[in-house]
Protein backbone atom coordinates (compact mmCIF):
# COMPACT_ATOMS: atom_id res chain seq x y z
CA UNK A 1 0.00 0.00 0.00
CA UNK A 2 2.56 2.58 0.62
CA UNK A 3 4.95 2.05 -2.74
CA UNK A 4 1.17 2.66 -4.69
CA UNK A 5 0.69 5.88 -2.21
CA UNK A 6 4.29 7.16 -2.64
CA UNK A 7 3.10 6.75 -6.89
CA UNK A 8 0.15 8.53 -6.26
CA UNK A 9 1.96 11.18 -4.70
CA UNK A 10 4.22 11.31 -7.32
CA UNK A 11 1.88 11.98 -9.36
CA UNK A 12 0.46 14.52 -7.24
CA UNK A 13 -2.89 12.68 -7.41
CA UNK A 14 -2.99 12.76 -3.45
CA UNK A 15 -2.47 15.04 -0.68
CA UNK A 16 -1.81 14.83 2.99
CA UNK A 17 -4.76 15.86 5.06
CA UNK A 18 -2.75 16.34 8.08
CA UNK A 19 -2.64 14.11 11.40
CA UNK A 20 -6.27 13.42 12.22
CA UNK A 21 -7.08 12.19 16.12
CA UNK A 22 -10.57 10.37 16.59
CA UNK A 23 -10.28 9.82 20.50
CA UNK A 24 -8.35 6.95 20.47
CA UNK A 25 -4.55 5.91 22.27
CA UNK A 26 -1.94 5.81 19.78
CA UNK A 27 0.14 7.80 17.60
CA UNK A 28 -2.37 10.48 15.49
CA UNK A 29 -3.18 8.86 11.90
CA UNK A 30 -2.19 10.62 8.81
CA UNK A 31 -4.96 11.65 6.72
CA UNK A 32 -4.95 11.41 2.48
CA UNK A 33 -7.10 12.42 0.03
CA UNK A 34 -7.23 13.21 -3.45
CA UNK A 35 -6.01 16.17 -4.96
CA UNK A 36 -8.32 17.61 -7.10
CA UNK A 37 -6.45 20.50 -8.06
CA UNK A 38 -3.87 18.53 -10.37
CA UNK A 39 -5.87 16.54 -13.12
CA UNK A 40 -8.90 17.61 -14.96
CA UNK A 41 -10.83 16.16 -18.25
CA UNK A 42 -12.69 18.23 -20.52
CA UNK A 43 -15.96 16.73 -21.77
CA UNK A 44 -17.83 17.79 -25.31
CA UNK A 45 -21.10 17.16 -26.52
CA UNK A 46 -21.59 17.74 -30.26
CA UNK A 47 -25.49 17.36 -29.75
CA UNK A 48 -28.01 17.99 -32.92
CA UNK A 49 -29.28 21.24 -31.59
CA UNK A 50 -25.96 22.26 -29.48
CA UNK A 51 -22.87 21.68 -28.02
CA UNK A 52 -21.54 21.36 -24.79
CA UNK A 53 -18.56 21.77 -23.15
CA UNK A 54 -17.43 21.05 -19.30
CA UNK A 55 -13.91 20.43 -17.57
CA UNK A 56 -14.41 18.14 -14.37
CA UNK A 57 -11.78 17.23 -11.85
CA UNK A 58 -10.64 14.62 -10.41
CA UNK A 59 -12.78 14.73 -7.32
CA UNK A 60 -15.81 14.84 -9.86
CA UNK A 61 -16.15 18.80 -9.49
CA UNK A 62 -17.43 20.55 -12.40
CA UNK A 63 -15.45 23.84 -12.98
CA UNK A 64 -15.89 25.10 -15.91
CA UNK A 65 -19.64 24.09 -17.86
CA UNK A 66 -20.54 26.37 -21.03
CA UNK A 67 -23.48 25.30 -23.93
CA UNK A 68 -23.99 26.89 -27.08
CA UNK A 69 -27.55 26.72 -28.58
CA UNK A 70 -26.75 25.85 -32.29
CA UNK A 71 -28.71 24.17 -35.13
CA UNK A 72 -26.23 22.12 -36.47
CA UNK A 73 -28.28 20.33 -38.90
CA UNK A 74 -27.87 22.02 -42.50
CA UNK A 75 -24.40 23.57 -41.49
CA UNK A 76 -21.24 21.57 -43.12
CA UNK A 77 -19.27 19.17 -40.78
CA UNK A 78 -16.30 21.27 -41.35
CA UNK A 79 -18.36 24.51 -39.71
CA UNK A 80 -19.47 22.35 -36.76
CA UNK A 81 -16.42 21.01 -35.81
CA UNK A 82 -14.58 24.08 -36.02
CA UNK A 83 -16.83 25.73 -33.61
CA UNK A 84 -16.85 22.50 -31.07
CA UNK A 85 -12.97 22.76 -31.56
CA UNK A 86 -13.11 26.60 -30.70
CA UNK A 87 -15.05 25.18 -27.24
CA UNK A 88 -12.81 22.83 -26.48
CA UNK A 89 -9.83 25.23 -27.04
CA UNK A 90 -12.14 27.77 -24.39
CA UNK A 91 -12.15 24.47 -21.69
CA UNK A 92 -8.42 23.83 -22.19
CA UNK A 93 -8.13 27.23 -21.74
CA UNK A 94 -9.60 27.44 -18.44
CA UNK A 95 -8.00 24.43 -16.79
CA UNK A 96 -4.65 25.91 -17.88
CA UNK A 97 -5.79 29.08 -16.11
CA UNK A 98 -6.79 26.61 -12.99
CA UNK A 99 -3.29 25.26 -13.40
CA UNK A 100 -4.99 21.81 -13.49
CA UNK A 101 -3.58 19.21 -16.46
CA UNK A 102 -6.38 17.78 -19.05
CA UNK A 103 -5.61 14.10 -18.81
CA UNK A 104 -7.74 14.03 -22.25
CA UNK A 105 -10.62 15.23 -23.69
CA UNK A 106 -14.13 12.78 -24.23
CA UNK A 107 -16.94 13.46 -27.27
CA UNK A 108 -20.49 12.84 -26.37
CA UNK A 109 -21.36 12.67 -30.16
CA UNK A 110 -25.85 11.98 -31.39
CA UNK A 111 -24.73 8.56 -33.66
CA UNK A 112 -23.35 4.88 -33.75
CA UNK A 113 -19.51 5.07 -33.05
CA UNK A 114 -16.63 2.63 -33.68
CA UNK A 115 -14.94 3.96 -30.03
CA UNK A 116 -11.52 1.89 -31.41
CA UNK A 117 -11.04 3.81 -34.53
CA UNK A 118 -12.61 7.34 -32.89
CA UNK A 119 -14.66 7.57 -35.79
CA UNK A 120 -18.34 8.18 -36.19
CA UNK A 121 -20.27 5.67 -38.15
CA UNK A 122 -23.59 7.34 -38.78
CA UNK A 123 -25.50 10.09 -37.17
CA UNK A 124 -28.87 9.97 -38.84
CA UNK A 125 -30.49 12.99 -37.04
CA UNK A 126 -27.52 15.14 -38.14
CA UNK A 127 -27.01 13.47 -41.89
CA UNK A 128 -23.48 12.88 -40.73
CA UNK A 129 -21.51 9.40 -42.11
CA UNK A 130 -18.47 8.09 -41.87
CA UNK A 131 -16.73 11.05 -39.96
CA UNK A 132 -12.78 10.30 -38.08
CA UNK A 133 -13.76 12.97 -35.64
CA UNK A 134 -11.06 11.96 -33.17
CA UNK A 135 -8.10 13.03 -35.89
CA UNK A 136 -10.65 16.04 -37.17
CA UNK A 137 -10.56 17.61 -33.77
CA UNK A 138 -6.98 17.00 -32.80
CA UNK A 139 -5.56 18.59 -35.70
CA UNK A 140 -8.31 21.66 -35.31
CA UNK A 141 -6.72 21.87 -31.93
CA UNK A 142 -3.08 21.13 -32.84
CA UNK A 143 -1.87 18.77 -29.76
CA UNK A 144 -1.01 15.20 -31.04
CA UNK A 145 -0.56 14.40 -27.51
CA UNK A 146 -3.70 14.85 -25.92
CA UNK A 147 -5.85 11.65 -25.67
CA UNK A 148 -9.38 12.18 -27.12
CA UNK A 149 -12.42 9.16 -27.08
CA UNK A 150 -15.31 8.94 -28.67
CA UNK A 151 -18.80 7.62 -27.63
CA UNK A 152 -22.29 7.50 -28.16
CA UNK A 153 -24.52 10.35 -25.71
CA UNK A 154 -26.97 8.07 -24.78
CA UNK A 155 -23.68 6.12 -23.56
CA UNK A 156 -22.20 8.17 -21.41
CA UNK A 157 -25.38 9.41 -20.21
CA UNK A 158 -25.75 6.06 -19.44
CA UNK A 159 -22.53 5.76 -18.24
CA UNK A 160 -22.77 9.54 -16.22
CA UNK A 161 -25.83 8.21 -13.98
CA UNK A 162 -23.51 5.03 -12.63
CA UNK A 163 -20.51 7.34 -12.27
CA UNK A 164 -22.26 10.61 -10.68
CA UNK A 165 -26.02 9.86 -10.44
CA UNK A 166 -28.06 7.52 -8.67
CA UNK A 167 -26.64 4.83 -10.99
CA UNK A 168 -24.67 2.31 -8.58
CA UNK A 169 -28.10 2.00 -6.30
CA UNK A 170 -30.57 1.09 -9.33
CA UNK A 171 -29.55 -2.52 -10.20
CA UNK A 172 -29.31 -3.15 -13.82
CA UNK A 173 -31.39 -0.27 -15.52
CA UNK A 174 -32.04 1.48 -19.32
CA UNK A 175 -31.29 4.47 -19.69
CA UNK A 176 -33.45 6.66 -21.79
CA UNK A 177 -31.40 10.02 -23.17
CA UNK A 178 -34.55 11.79 -24.73
CA UNK A 179 -33.44 15.05 -26.82
CA UNK A 180 -34.41 15.33 -30.45
CA UNK A 181 -32.89 11.44 -30.88
CA UNK A 182 -33.68 9.14 -28.68
CA UNK A 183 -30.96 6.64 -27.35
CA UNK A 184 -30.31 3.93 -24.39
CA UNK A 185 -27.35 3.19 -22.09
CA UNK A 186 -28.04 -0.60 -20.76
CA UNK A 187 -26.20 -0.78 -17.97
CA UNK A 188 -25.83 -4.17 -16.58
CA UNK A 189 -23.62 -5.71 -13.79
CA UNK A 190 -22.73 -2.07 -13.18
CA UNK A 191 -21.25 -1.89 -16.55
CA UNK A 192 -22.63 -0.94 -19.95
CA UNK A 193 -23.68 -3.45 -22.31
CA UNK A 194 -22.48 -2.37 -25.84
CA UNK A 195 -23.66 -5.55 -27.52
CA UNK A 196 -21.29 -7.33 -30.26
CA UNK A 197 -19.86 -4.55 -32.28
CA UNK A 198 -21.06 -1.68 -30.18
CA UNK A 199 -24.01 -0.49 -31.51
CA UNK A 200 -26.65 -1.73 -28.66
CA UNK A 201 -29.13 0.68 -27.09
CA UNK A 202 -30.50 2.47 -30.80
CA UNK A 203 -34.01 2.26 -28.91
CA UNK A 204 -35.03 5.43 -30.90
CA UNK A 205 -35.69 3.24 -34.06
CA UNK A 206 -37.77 0.93 -32.79
CA UNK A 207 -40.38 1.04 -34.56
CA UNK A 208 -43.98 1.89 -32.58
CA UNK A 209 -46.38 2.62 -35.62
CA UNK A 210 -45.57 1.04 -39.22
CA UNK A 211 -47.55 3.74 -40.91
CA UNK A 212 -46.23 6.23 -39.46
CA UNK A 213 -43.81 8.95 -40.65
CA UNK A 214 -40.92 8.51 -42.09
CA UNK A 215 -37.53 8.46 -39.92
CA UNK A 216 -33.94 10.10 -40.17
CA UNK A 217 -32.83 6.57 -40.33
CA UNK A 218 -35.20 5.44 -43.51
CA UNK A 219 -37.11 3.51 -41.54
CA UNK A 220 -41.09 4.58 -40.77
CA UNK A 221 -42.84 4.96 -37.13
CA UNK A 222 -39.70 5.45 -34.93
CA UNK A 223 -39.98 6.32 -31.70
CA UNK A 224 -37.59 8.80 -31.47
CA UNK A 225 -39.92 10.29 -34.87
CA UNK A 226 -43.11 9.41 -32.76
CA UNK A 227 -41.60 10.40 -29.32
CA UNK A 228 -38.48 12.86 -29.49
CA UNK A 229 -38.84 16.13 -28.14
CA UNK A 230 -39.66 17.82 -31.70
CA UNK A 231 -42.32 15.56 -32.01
CA UNK A 232 -43.77 16.50 -28.51
CA UNK A 233 -43.19 19.77 -29.21
CA UNK A 234 -44.89 20.26 -32.29
CA UNK A 235 -48.13 17.83 -31.21
CA UNK A 236 -48.03 20.54 -28.14
CA UNK A 237 -48.06 23.38 -30.91
CA UNK A 238 -44.73 25.11 -29.84
CA UNK A 239 -42.34 25.78 -32.21
CA UNK A 240 -39.38 23.09 -32.33
CA UNK A 241 -36.70 24.89 -30.89
CA UNK A 242 -35.62 22.87 -28.01
CA UNK A 243 -31.70 23.50 -27.12
CA UNK A 244 -33.23 23.01 -23.93
CA UNK A 245 -30.10 23.57 -21.52
CA UNK A 246 -31.03 27.47 -20.48
CA UNK A 247 -31.34 28.57 -24.45
CA UNK A 248 -33.55 31.99 -24.12
CA UNK A 249 -35.26 30.64 -27.20
CA UNK A 250 -36.15 27.09 -25.95
CA UNK A 251 -39.52 26.10 -26.33
CA UNK A 252 -38.89 23.48 -23.46
CA UNK A 253 -39.73 25.52 -20.84
CA UNK A 254 -42.63 27.02 -22.64
CA UNK A 255 -43.92 23.69 -22.30
CA UNK A 256 -43.27 23.02 -19.12
CA UNK A 257 -45.40 25.76 -18.49
CA UNK A 258 -48.29 24.90 -20.07
CA UNK A 259 -47.94 21.71 -18.52
CA UNK A 260 -47.75 23.43 -15.15
CA UNK A 261 -50.60 25.02 -16.42
CA UNK A 262 -52.99 22.14 -17.18
CA UNK A 263 -53.01 23.01 -21.08
CA UNK A 264 -54.67 20.04 -22.38
CA UNK A 265 -52.82 20.27 -25.81
CA UNK A 266 -49.72 20.44 -23.91
CA UNK A 267 -50.88 17.30 -21.44
CA UNK A 268 -52.26 15.29 -24.52
CA UNK A 269 -48.67 15.53 -26.43
CA UNK A 270 -46.69 14.49 -23.59
CA UNK A 271 -49.14 11.59 -22.70
CA UNK A 272 -49.22 10.21 -25.84
CA UNK A 273 -44.82 10.38 -25.64
CA UNK A 274 -45.36 8.76 -23.02
CA UNK A 275 -47.50 5.89 -24.00
CA UNK A 276 -45.49 5.15 -26.91
CA UNK A 277 -42.50 5.03 -24.73
CA UNK A 278 -44.01 2.42 -22.83
CA UNK A 279 -44.39 0.45 -26.18
CA UNK A 280 -40.41 0.48 -26.51
CA UNK A 281 -39.53 0.59 -23.17
CA UNK A 282 -41.83 -2.76 -22.30
CA UNK A 283 -40.55 -4.44 -25.58
CA UNK A 284 -36.56 -4.07 -24.56
CA UNK A 285 -38.00 -5.23 -20.51
CA UNK A 286 -39.63 -7.96 -21.36
CA UNK A 287 -35.79 -8.83 -23.45
CA UNK A 288 -33.21 -7.64 -20.49
CA UNK A 289 -35.44 -7.39 -17.43
CA UNK A 290 -33.99 -4.59 -16.00
CA UNK A 291 -34.49 -3.16 -12.81
CA UNK A 292 -35.10 0.08 -13.20
CA UNK A 293 -35.78 2.45 -16.00
CA UNK A 294 -34.11 6.24 -16.15
CA UNK A 295 -35.53 8.90 -17.85
CA UNK A 296 -32.84 11.16 -18.78
CA UNK A 297 -31.60 14.16 -20.82
CA UNK A 298 -35.11 16.00 -21.94
CA UNK A 299 -37.16 13.42 -20.46
CA UNK A 300 -35.69 14.46 -16.69
CA UNK A 301 -37.82 17.37 -16.67
CA UNK A 302 -41.07 16.03 -18.28
CA UNK A 303 -40.72 13.04 -16.12
CA UNK A 304 -43.98 14.36 -14.00
CA UNK A 305 -46.42 14.09 -16.58
CA UNK A 306 -44.50 10.71 -18.54
CA UNK A 307 -44.48 9.02 -15.60
CA UNK A 308 -48.10 7.63 -15.72
CA UNK A 309 -48.45 6.76 -19.28
CA UNK A 310 -45.03 4.92 -18.92
CA UNK A 311 -45.69 3.08 -15.57
CA UNK A 312 -49.00 1.80 -17.36
CA UNK A 313 -47.63 0.43 -19.83
CA UNK A 314 -44.85 -1.26 -18.51
CA UNK A 315 -47.40 -2.27 -15.97
CA UNK A 316 -49.75 -4.04 -18.67
CA UNK A 317 -47.05 -5.03 -21.17
CA UNK A 318 -43.78 -6.81 -19.13
CA UNK A 319 -45.10 -10.29 -18.24
CA UNK A 320 -43.27 -10.50 -15.08
CA UNK A 321 -44.71 -6.74 -14.01
CA UNK A 322 -47.08 -8.36 -11.82
CA UNK A 323 -44.22 -9.90 -9.71
CA UNK A 324 -41.49 -7.45 -9.51
CA UNK A 325 -42.74 -3.95 -10.78
CA UNK A 326 -40.12 -1.99 -12.98
CA UNK A 327 -38.86 1.27 -11.26
CA UNK A 328 -39.04 4.19 -12.97
CA UNK A 329 -36.28 7.14 -12.27
CA UNK A 330 -35.67 10.41 -13.06
CA UNK A 331 -32.02 11.39 -13.65
CA UNK A 332 -31.16 14.40 -11.69
CA UNK A 333 -28.32 15.13 -14.39
CA UNK A 334 -30.90 16.28 -17.01
CA UNK A 335 -29.68 17.32 -20.42
CA UNK A 336 -26.21 17.76 -18.97
CA UNK A 337 -25.45 14.02 -18.72
CA UNK A 338 -23.97 13.11 -22.08
CA UNK A 339 -21.11 15.91 -21.32
CA UNK A 340 -20.67 15.21 -17.84
CA UNK A 341 -20.47 11.57 -18.79
CA UNK A 342 -18.02 12.15 -21.62
CA UNK A 343 -15.83 14.18 -18.81
CA UNK A 344 -16.04 11.47 -16.31
CA UNK A 345 -15.31 8.72 -18.89
CA UNK A 346 -12.07 10.55 -18.97
CA UNK A 347 -11.69 10.83 -14.83
CA UNK A 348 -12.33 7.16 -14.71
CA UNK A 349 -10.18 5.92 -16.76
CA UNK A 350 -7.41 8.03 -14.93
CA UNK A 351 -8.57 6.47 -11.37
CA UNK A 352 -7.89 3.28 -12.90
CA UNK A 353 -4.48 3.36 -14.39
CA UNK A 354 -3.24 7.00 -12.48
CA UNK A 355 0.38 6.26 -13.58
CA UNK A 356 -0.77 6.02 -17.54
CA UNK A 357 -2.11 8.04 -20.61
CA UNK A 358 -5.74 7.92 -20.98
CA UNK A 359 -5.21 5.89 -24.09
CA UNK A 360 -7.01 2.57 -25.91
ZN1 LIG B 1 -35.42 5.60 -37.32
Amino acid sequence: VSVLVQELFKLGLLVELGAQTDGRIGRPRSGLGVNGDRVAAVGLEIGVDYLAVCVTDLLRRVRFHRVEAIDNRGVTVDRVLDRAARLAGTALERAAVDSVSVAGIGVAVPGMVDIDAGCLLVAPNLDWADRAIVAELRGRLGNADLPILIDNEANLAGLAELWLGAGADLGDYVYVWGSIGIGAGLVVDGKLFRGSRGFAGEIGHIVVDPSGPECACGGHGCLERMAGQEAILAAAGLPRIASGLGSPDSSLPQLIELLNDGNVRALAAVRDAGALLGIALSDISNVIDPDTIVLGGNYADLTPWLAQPLEDALANQVIAAERRPILLHRSTLGPDAAVRGAAAWIIERVLARPGMAVSY
